[in-house]
């Protein structure tokens, strides 16, 4: 196979927002009067970037690697899930080199969480909050999202190959 460098992903996620659930945003606790549902902790911005991490490695989709049947995922804690596919992609010669993502959802606002939301996932990927990237939308007002029924969550991530430090020394 030829060499290769890069390697693209994309990921997208719904969850329905419900009431009596606490909403976890990119791993960030958000105020709010209900949350997502879901056999996890329901991280809809983490699920979209898990799912862009294997889909850059082409080895398959969130629900394969946890299960929602399972009962060891039941209100799992998404920050882990994907500090579990980062070590699979580095298993495999591959970092993050940066990511994009956008949360949709109609309310709460979430100007004041986009920072501590970049600092979270930076953390869980190990890389500069200056190459992650976190944009949100409403719904208009129209549809699932407008409606405030679900909030969902897309997310685009490039990996470039681990190189050996010591060679450019
Ligand atoms: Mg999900």
């Amino acid at each position: 196979m030829q060499h290769e460098t890069f390697r693209i992903g994309q990921g997208f996620d719904r969850h329905r927002l419900v009431e009596g659930r606490p909403l976890i945003l990119g791993g960030v606790l958000i105020p709010y009067d209900r949350g997502l549902a879901g056999h996890s902790d329901a991280d809809v911005l983490l699920h979209a970037i898990t799912d862009a991490l294997l889909g850059a490695v082409a080895i398959g989709d969130i629900g394969e690697l946890f299960p929602d049947t399972d009962p060891d995922y039941k209100g799992a804690d998404s920050t882990v899930l994907l500090a579990n596919v980062v070590g699979i992609i580095e298993s495999k010669g591959w970092k993050v080199h940066n990511l994009d993502c956008t949360i949709f959802a109609q309310l709460p606002k979430l100007l004041p969480f986009k920072m501590p939301i970049r600092n979270s996932i930076a953390s869980i990927l190990k890389i500069g909050t200056d190459v992650v990237s976190v944009k949100a939308k409403t719904g208009e007002h129209v549809g699932t999202i407008g409606r405030g029924e679900a909030i969902d969550a897309s997310a685009i991530v490039l990996l470039t190959e681990i190189t050996d430090e010591r060679s450019n020394t």
